[in-house]
């Protein structure tokens, strides 16, 4: 049995400690900041780190990988296209590796990065900066284009999937989805929800993918509701689905 826990970093990011209590070994996602995870091995005696799992190479991601791997024996796993602090396995598109005796299944998810990677073991989904809670990444590197297929591929994992991604974005990117959709009743019910979490100071994290196929925007560009928002606004083209992403996107960035 793996315990999944949060230790936050800055101001909206979420270290992933993925802990085995048979073995008292435990891993961390994208420790952007190695202070939080230190102090929790510290809290935590007899407990040894011995995987990082890295998703792309922003610093909110990678900053704490140097000085983890000084304080431990911990092995560092990265995507293989892009420049990883200690990166010891370069991974790529259907990779697969054992970390703490269970298998992930790697993802390549272009799109907020050229190399993003995602980790994926039955039910539980770790995708960094590509699929948020009711929103998705920033388009930094890769196209429109190759976010939306990230992101339909992410899609089609199975509905009950947990999603484990890096930043506490929800309640911002559900204004959006609202301005998006504002009859869609499942948003409005989830921006409430939310809002009452986020002022109760409670993380919004994990999501389900059945709830973001019913809520999220960038996974709904197929729903009529939101072709004819984005027609709204542009004009209406027959857009094809990337198309209704990258207009999303766009206005997104601007929100
Ligand atoms: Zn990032
Ligand atoms: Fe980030």
């Amino acid at each position: 049995m793996i315990q999944i826990s949060a230790l936050p970093a800055f101001t909206d990011n979420y270290i992933w400690l993925l802990q085995d209590h048979r073995t008292q070994r435990c891993a961390v996602v994208d420790p952007g900041d190695a202070a939080p995870v230190q102090a929790w091995l510290a809290a935590h005696p007899g407990w040894v780190l011995s995987d990082i799992l890295i998703t792309h190479h922003h610093h909110d991601h990678v900053g704490g990988v140097e000085q983890l791997k000084k304080a431990t024996d911990a092995t560092v796993y990265g995507p293989a296209s892009e420049s990883i602090p200690e990166r010891e396995v370069a991974l790529k598109d259907n990779d697969r590796v054992s970390v703490l005796g269970w298998d992930f299944d790697v993802f390549a998810v272009p799109g907020h990065t050229l190399g993003h990677i995602a980790y994926y073991h039955h039910g539980l989904l770790f995708c960094g900066d590509t699929l948020f809670a009711a929103g998705c990444g920033r388009l930094f590197e890769g196209t429109p284009e190759q976010m939306h297929t990230s992101l339909t591929r992410l899609a089609a994992l199975p509905e009950d999937t947990l999603v484990y991604c890096t930043h506490e974005y929800t309640l911002s990117n559900l204004k959006f989805a609202a301005a998006v959709e504002p009859e869609n009743p499942d948003t409005a019910e989830r921006l409430a929800k939310v809002t009452q979490q986020r002022a109760a100071g409670l993380m919004t994290l994990p999501s389900t993918l059945a709830l973001e196929k019913l809520t999220n925007p960038f996974l709904r560009v197929d729903e009529t509701s939101v072709k004819e928002k984005v027609d709204e606004r542009n004009g209406p083209d027959n857009r094809a689905p990337s198309a209704v992403f990258a207009a999303l996107r766009a206005w997104k960035d601007t929100f």
